[in-house]
């Protein structure tokens, strides 16, 4: 990186002060312990509340108080709650780098890995197998195994070996990330059992970004289907899942996309299968034709696009949080926020690299290069263990510790500073201090 960065305060404010995005910070609540408000490096696990989200909530409590299920159709209402599903698609799109009719907000992610699965896992005797990468996020591993159990034994009938179903890639000895070109060569090495490649797109333990594009068009040239866990991608880096063809795809909201505690998911199914009645779904009512629905007449007539994998009416409460912060991704734009974030990331890097320079604590198992990761850096710890973790959280920082050694610290930039990376140094040196 071409990046001057400086081991200074006075750069740190000034980098601030230069920030296009730093108004936005004052639009979230930032949490105050003891006093004094943390550094947040947690928006990857749990995204801030926007301030404006209370209002957006409140509206509909209001309708709702006014309207009663009126609230559906009423005329008199703003954003009915008959269509509200429809109304994030066009920011959601942006987000994620497909058309509206390819996505659509419900559910929570798990729930929909499995309703995706439904449609693009169709195992048979000969092509069974998964790929996906080592140490995946637990709910996927739980989805893997229990869709592969699903589907080998059906009917008392032994289809195939799940254990020999999953092909999990790891890493090189001596890396910690996966290159693509051994992606590639598994995904060719199976092609003739391989049914299905879905990772996380952008690695939630390491933080490295895949490169969905050529991952997919790797997997499509063996005839399997490709789709990706976004929950550490969507709202943190540029995706374009139309252009690299990506089959299918889910995230949450609530890390990155600052959407509240548990709230909803987004899917993405790729155009050419909006009007494709060969997929098999599970189906629900408000998947079902919307002209049609509410004749409550047997016979299954899925809508086009995402819309059709729907199960259930609309969670407004949920949703009406989730449009407050896409209204702030609206304004912001995707391409203005990763600029920011490179700069951002990079500068915590540099000035980690500065520490270890003085007493070498950390080795940083996110690769280096901006376009292979997103805003997170996970930290191994080569001393002082937990210990020193506890003592940041003494200190205001709050970030998160996986077993056995690492720090995973994420600056958000809609709302973490350049001020901030300096401080927590600073706080990290008193913390080591505190140990010795
Ligand atoms: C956070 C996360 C989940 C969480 O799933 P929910 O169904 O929303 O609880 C799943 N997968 C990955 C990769 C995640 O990072």
């Amino acid at each position: 990186m071409a990046e001057n960065y400086q081991n200074t305060l006075e750069y740190a404010q000034k980098m601030d002060q230069e920030d296009p995005l730093k108004k936005y910070r004052n639009e979230f609540h930032i949490p105050i312990i003891d006093g004094q408000q943390v550094i947040y490096y947690t928006g990857n696990s749990l995204g801030l509340q926007p301030k404006r989200t209370r209002s957006f909530i409140e509206k509909e409590m209001k309708d709702w108080e006014l309207f009663g299920v009126e609230g559906h159709f009423n005329k008199k209402k703003e954003n009915i709650w008959y269509k509200y599903h429809e109304y994030g698609k066009d920011a959601i799109a942006e987000i994620v780098g497909a058309k509206p009719i390819e996505v659509v907000p419900m559910n929570n992610l798990t729930v929909n890995l499995h309703l995706l699965l439904v449609s693009f896992y169709r195992p048979t005797a000969k092509k069974f197998k998964i790929i996906v990468e080592k140490g995946a996020f637990p709910s996927d591993q739980y989805v893997f195994e229990s869709q592969l159990n699903f589907h080998a034994f059906h009917g008392g009938q032994k289809l195939f070996d799940p254990q020999e179903a999953l092909v999990e890639i790891a890493p090189r000895e001596g890396e910690d990330t996966l290159r693509t070109e051994d992606i590639i060569a598994t995904i060719e090495e199976h092609q003739n059992e391989l049914c299905l490649v879905m990772m996380g797109g952008l690695q939630y333990y390491t933080g490295q970004f895949f490169d969905l594009k050529k991952i997919t068009k790797a997997a499509h040239k063996v005839g399997a289907y490709a789709g990706f866990d976004l929950a550490h991608a969507a709202g943190n880096i540029e995706l374009k899942l139309h252009d690299w063809d990506v089959d299918f795809a889910s995230w949450c909201t609530y890390k990155y996309l600052n959407s509240g505690p548990g709230n909803v998911s987004g899917v993405y199914v790729h155009e050419r299968f909006a009007n494709d009645k060969s997929l098999p779904r599970f189906a629900g009512w408000w998947g079902h034709d919307e002209k049609e629905r509410f004749k409550m007449e047997k016979g299954f007539i899925p809508m086009e696009g995402a819309d059709g994998w729907q199960l259930s009416n609309t969670n407004v409460l949920g949703h009406a949080a989730h449009y407050a912060s896409l209204e702030i991704f609206k304004e912001v734009g995707m391409k203005a926020l990763r600029k920011k974030s490179v700069l951002l990331t990079g500068y915590l890097e540099f000035l980690i690299n500065e520490f270890n320079k003085q007493e070498k604590i950390f080795e940083i198992l996110t690769p280096k290069e901006p376009e292979n990761r997103g805003c997170q850096l996970s930290l191994y710890l080569l001393k002082y263990g937990k210990p020193l973790f506890d003592e940041l959280m003494k200190r205001g920082v709050l970030g998160d510790w996986r077993e056995p050694d690492v720090i995973r610290l994420a600056p958000v930039p809609l709302y973490n500073t350049f001020e901030e990376q300096y401080l927590f140094i600073e706080k990290l040196r008193e913390a080591v201090e505190a140990l010795k």
